[in-house]
């Protein structure tokens, strides 16, 4: 098995609170990998410092290279709410975007891109949605644009924070469906997911965070009792 992304001891402090504290993981190609915890246990501090967006001690490597060296290849897909949706944009600029990196975003978008642009949206099922403003279609579209705008980037690894937040069960199956088939060529995708629900059985590996890492490996070996107890005191009074 190839590993996609090595991260070790990693650290993150915000002044003195320590959010992250000396993790370890060894993450496998073509896995799709569940990061799951309490809020505040560190899960969103882990893909930003990933992406370079926080200062951290500790190495992280995405196929034995740096972030810098693979920018091009790693896409990220935020959380929703950090969004501004009220920005006048249309669905097939912002999926457009995608095709721009690492180009500069005033560069003309060339017929391939355009093709591309127009191939994500059908992945994600948009196809007619184009010329709508974003700010107009529901959290489930919402977040299918910014799936789209992730794959015309072609990346081999997948950074999504918290995508099936308020959004409809029917897109949350297709953005599983998608992820599936991704995986199959391939890529590896990392994902925040907020609660243990059913997503979670979706996941090959699972990540379980409490500002250091508790547990780490297959998910059915991940989400057992006596592991989630010890950072879900409340799940299992009944
Ligand atoms: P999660 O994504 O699991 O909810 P976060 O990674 O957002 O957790 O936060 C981890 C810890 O770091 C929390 O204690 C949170 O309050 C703190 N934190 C996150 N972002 C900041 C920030 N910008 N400034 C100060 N503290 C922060």
């Amino acid at each position: 098995m190839k590993t996609a992304i090595q991260i070790e001891n990693l650290s993150v402090s915000y002044g003195n609170n320590l959010a992250l504290n000396m993790v370890s993981v060894e993450l496998v190609t073509g896995e799709l990998i569940g990061i799951i915890g309490p809020n505040g246990s560190g899960k969103s501090t882990l893909l930003k410092a990933m992406l370079e967006l926080l200062p951290y001690s500790g190495a992280i490597q995405f196929s034995g290279k740096s972030f810098k060296e693979m920018r091009n290849k790693i896409a990220y897909v935020p959380q929703r709410e950090t969004v501004d949706w009220d920005f006048p944009i249309s669905v097939f600029d912002v999926v457009a975007m995608g095709t721009l990196q690492p180009k500069k975003w005033w560069q003309k978008l060339s017929k391939e891109d355009k093709k591309n642009t127009i191939k994500a949206l059908e992945e994600v099922g948009l196809t007619g949605f184009e010329n709508r403003r974003i700010g107009n279609l529901s959290g489930g579209q919402q977040q299918r644009v910014f799936i789209a705008r992730a794959l015309v980037q072609n990346p081999d690894f997948y950074l999504l924070d918290e995508p099936f937040v308020g959004i409809d069960i029917q897109s949350q199956t297709s953005i599983i469906e998608l992820l599936k088939r991704l995986k199959t060529e391939g890529k590896t995708i990392l994902m925040v997911h907020h609660d243990l629900s059913d997503a979670a059985k979706h996941f090959d590996s699972t990540i379980l965070l409490n500002n250091e890492l508790v547990a780490f490996g297959k998910t059915a070996a991940v989400l057992k009792r006596e592991i989630l107890e010890k950072v879900y005191p409340n799940l299992f009074i009944v």
